[in-house]
């Protein structure tokens, strides 16, 4: 039986689509019918769609973002393959980069999304099972089972993005309703070079919508009018084709400049180039939006290009060189797009640092090392997973998203994160918030930035990129969360990796 069920955790990459790819201009100023009166719409709340940074700021006061994301489930595989881009680097005020990370629940290992959230990443909805145009009970839900059995506080969900990035102007109004932040959905789809470029900076839908307008019925000329709720796009890259060479999510699985092969250096080159188009004009993100099962090393049956994976790090340390470079979260972006400080007072914007909760008590909060043998492993056989908050009877679905706790062998009912206390301070066993003083607040690890430092950029890790490297420059430590399949016996192994081929080379059918 144990075969089989640990296959179970190999099979997610048979639910992914490629979602989100553009062929071309997604809007038009004709179509946008967008109007918006900035002296009446203003920060923090209000924000008319503009390709100017917020607040009048001028671009060399501004920081340059690039927004990295992930979709779909999480597992440890795909931990590990954020942490491979992500782990070993800094932004100038010396904290590692955040990241946000789009969960789908089908095939997540919930104590993974607890450790990820726990250790400052943003956890945000894409529905519980994976479905465009979502229904209503698709984005509850996962709202419900992350809070549940991640512990994920509710107000920490403020973002969605939408499966194959498949939206309608209902599933925005509903967000709003829920009291989301904000959707990050939409495409930029013309180069912000281009004179009716759409890649604004994050809006509000106070006067509808002004991106994809081309593509969604029942959006834009003023719709949906959603006060206060903010739209985030998806700023593409461009190959040589310029607006007819748009790459939106996983660029590097992408042919560059119409050809028929991927090339690794060809791809590196026009991310390079837009990029620089960002940097040097105004400013606007950019992002990277990525699948990370594409660019894991470690899951079993699977080879990965390690070129590609060096592309992906060279560019990054590349943009790291550059000054006032950030790597950041969704959210992290989003609240410097609301109150943008210029970049001398960066050093004191709170949302940009980084903390560590000062927790070493062995309770089930999402550090790792205080975890060990306390997890509950819910045995179910399409996925299953491990949690602080207790199994559930039966599995998650958007019809029953928190089913009570399983009790049928004597287990002590766990408890839920209430909303007074923070995850990594929450014992779930004995239902005790263990921070009642200021020794266990937060400690905040960021370094200060003096306003106009000579050195405000990151650190990366300086290999230099060239097409066909045998082996990844960059070193990263594996992700040791527990439920981890990494601490499975090793005579396991060949069973799962021979049980997963038929089933892998169908996904590598799919995907290509
Ligand atoms: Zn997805």
């Amino acid at each position: 039986m144990l075969p089989i069920t640990i296959l179970a955790f190999l099979l997610p990459a048979l639910s992914l689509a490629q979602d989100g790819s553009i062929s071309g201009p997604a809007t038009s100023p004709e179509a946008a019918g967008y109007s918006c009166d900035a002296s009446k719409c203003k920060l923090p709340n209000c924000n008319c769609a503009s390709t100017s940074p917020p607040n009048g700021l001028s671009p060399s006061e501004v920081p340059q973002f690039i927004v990295y994301t992930a979709d779909d489930a999480i597992q440890s595989y795909t931990i590990d393959s954020v942490n491979q881009f992500l782990a070993h680097r800094r932004n100038p005020n010396g904290c590692q980069p955040k990241m946000t990370y789009y969960t789908s629940l089908n095939y997540t290992n919930y104590t993974l999304v607890t450790d990820w959230y726990v250790a400052g990443n943003e956890i945000a909805d894409h529905t519980m099972t994976h479905v465009g145009s979502p229904p209503n009970g698709e984005i509850d839900g996962n709202l419900i089972a992350l809070n549940a059995l991640a512990g994920i506080p509710f107000s920490a969900i403020i973002g969605f993005r939408a499966p194959y990035l498949n939206y309608t102007a209902d599933t925005l109004r509903h967000l709003a309703a829920a009291r989301f932040t904000y959707d990050s959905s939409t495409s930029a789809s013309i180069p912000v070079t281009d004179p009716n470029t759409d890649a604004y900076w994050p809006y509000t839908l106070d006067n509808g919508l002004a991106n994809d307008c081309l593509n969604i019925p029942g959006i834009c000329k003023g719709e949906p009018q959603l006060p206060g709720f903010w739209e985030v796009p998806m700023y593409a890259f461009f190959d040589n084709r310029g607006v007819a060479g748009p790459h939106l999510m996983d660029p590097w699985l992408d042919e560059a400049n119409g050809a028929s092969t991927v090339n690794d250096s060809a791809t590196l080159e026009y991310m390079k180039n837009t990029f620089t188009a960002h940097y040097n004009g105004n400013r606007q993100p950019i992002g990277l939006y990525t699948h990370p099962i594409h660019t894991s090393t470690t899951y079993p049956g699977v080879t990965v290009s390690n070129s590609t994976i060096n592309m992906i790090n060279a560019f990054l340390d590349w943009a790291q060189l550059q000054q006032n470079v950030w790597i950041v979260s969704t959210e992290q972006m989003l609240a410097w797009v609301q109150n943008p400080v210029p970049i001398s007072q960066l050093d004191s914007f709170s949302p940009l640092k980084c903390s560590t909760p000062q927790v070493n008590q062995a309770i089930c909060d999402g550090i790792p090392a205080n975890e060990l043998g306390l997890l509950s492993h819910c045995a179910f056989p399409d996925f299953p997973f491990y949690t602080c908050y207790g199994c559930p009877e039966v599995a998650p679905t958007p019809g029953n998203p928190n089913p009570p706790q399983d009790t049928s062998n004597g287990q002590q009912e766990r408890f839920r994160v209430p909303a007074n206390c923070s995850t990594p301070f929450w014992d779930p066993i004995q239902g005790q918030c263990i921070c009642t003083s200021s020794s266990c607040q937060f400690q905040d690890n960021s370094r200060p930035i003096g306003p106009n430092s000579v050195n405000l950029t990151g650190g990366g890790t300086g290999g230099e990129f060239s097409s066909g490297t045998a082996s990844p420059t960059a070193s990263f430590v594996p992700f040791n969360g527990n439920g981890a399949l990494s601490s499975l016996p090793s005579g396991i192994w060949p069973a799962i990796i021979l049980g997963s081929i038929g089933a892998m080379s169908g996904w590598l059918t799919a995907q290509l």
